[in-house]
């Protein structure tokens, strides 16, 4: 057997290490960056005790954020060097004589695995930090039944998913990746049809919004921006946790706006209004459709990619496999491909911050206002506990959205 000590183990290793600095470094930064000063925007709406909490409930969550980073990167790092990926290969091939089937044991056991190892990660962060703050409204019977679901989802979506994967890249030679691209972007965008019909409810009960006075309100601002739904709807989200938020789901007509029972407790209907003139300015400016594009692309680089790599024996020698197999390639080319899709994890969210800046321009422009969504995202980031001042490279590396006070203050500015 060749050493493991290749090109492809220093790269791999390399960024592994230096990523998992990075994120150590980055949520230090934040937790130093945190003040006991009240930001002014806050002054009058939380009580300095509320605020102390919050600061407390961030430290908290960071702290055990990195414990649980180093935690199952120890794991990680173990299982790679002794060798865990060869014998569960070895495994998957006793147990069966087809390649398709063998694939999918492989990543069924890796996947039963992790899950046993993010049990316990999962039931902490819910039943100790965010019950010990009073956010958490989950009993350990919906919890439960939570994971079940969601492991039946991953199984019926991915083992089909994973043999035609595992039999495109065995037969299909230099043109896998394209029938690969194909079928996900094909089912990615299916999924997005089918998820707010079919997935969605097995979670959450979507009941009509009875609020006549706020039902019209939401249909005026809606007729004003030409923006077509088919109807307002109230999540129990307080089914799980006090945090509230609201969202669209489906395309075109059959669009819905979903409201969290929270959301309503929580914000006047002048801010509800604030908050979807925000969303309908996503997409006014065709954000979710700049955002599917620039997936599908980052997609179809990765399985590019992954043909190339997919077979070579320095990638398997650097995990100390035994076999040179297609589902094996597919897992550990993933590790490969991580500084790439972290690069463009810091892309995509830098663009993901400008089309946060341009939907709440557009968003106060339709309300005529921005005051509203600006307390709405006051009185949002209180009940949250949100970190108000998160370090600025973690913003870079992590934030999706601008920390709330610089959103605020360009609600605010000239009103
Ligand atoms: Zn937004």
């Amino acid at each position: 057997m060749n050493s493991m000590f290749n090109i492809y183990f220093s790269v791999i290793f390399t960024f592994y290490i230096l990523f998992l600095i990075l994120s150590i470094v980055s949520d230090s930064l934040d937790i130093f960056n945190m003040s006991p000063k009240i930001p002014d925007a806050f002054k009058e709406h939380i009580d300095p005790e509320t605020y102390r909490k919050g600061i407390k409930y961030q430290t908290e969550r960071i702290h055990f954020g990195m414990f649980s980073t180093v935690f199952s990167s120890v794991i990680f790092l173990a299982f790679w060097f002794s060798g865990g990926f060869n014998f569960v290969d070895k495994t998957a091939i006793s147990l069966s004589e087809n390649y398709i089937f063998r694939g999918l044991l492989f990543f069924g056991i890796l996947g039963v695995a992790q899950t046993v190892i993010s049990i316990p990660v999962s039931a902490y962060s819910t039943f100790v930090i965010e019950k010990k703050y009073g956010f958490n409204k989950t009993t350990l019977d919906t919890w439960i039944r939570d994971r079940i679901k969601g492991t039946i989802l991953s199984i019926v979506i991915g083992a089909p998913v994973l043999a035609f994967l595992i039999w495109f890249f065995t037969y299909l030679g230099n043109l896998a990746w394209i029938a690969a691209f194909a079928g996900i972007s094909f089912l990615s965008i299916l999924l997005q049809i089918l998820a707010p019909i079919l997935i969605m409810p097995l979670f959450n009960k979507f009941t009509p919004l009875e609020d006549g006075d706020l039902t019209e309100k939401i249909k005026e601002l809606c007729i004003k921006a030409e923006f077509p739904y088919s109807g307002v709807y109230v999540v129990d989200g307080s089914k799980r946790s006090t945090k509230a938020n609201a969202f669209f789901t489906g395309f075109g007509k059959t669009r819905r706006i979903a409201l969290y029972d929270t959301l309503l407790e929580t914000l006047t209907h002048d801010e509800i209004i604030g908050v979807l003139a925000h969303e309908i300015g996503h997409w006014q400016k065709k954000h979710l459709l700049r955002g599917i594009f620039s997936g599908l692309i980052q997609m179809a680089i990765m399985f590019y990619l992954m043909g190339i790599f997919l077979s070579k024996p320095g990638l398997f020698s650097a995990f100390r496999m035994e076999n040179i197999s297609v589902h094996a390639g597919m897992l550990l080319f993933t590790t490969l491909f991580t500084p790439l899709s972290t690069v463009s994890g810091i892309l995509f969210n830098y663009f993901s911050r400008k089309h946060e800046y341009e939907a709440d321009n557009a968003g106060k422009k339709l309300a005529g206002t921005g005051k509203h969504l600006a307390m709405g995202l006051i009185k949002l980031s209180v009940n949250n506990l949100s970190n108000l001042k998160p370090h600025p490279l973690n913003v870079f590396l992590h934030y999706s959205h601008p920390p709330v006070l610089e959103r605020i203050n360009n609600l605010i500015k000239d009103e």
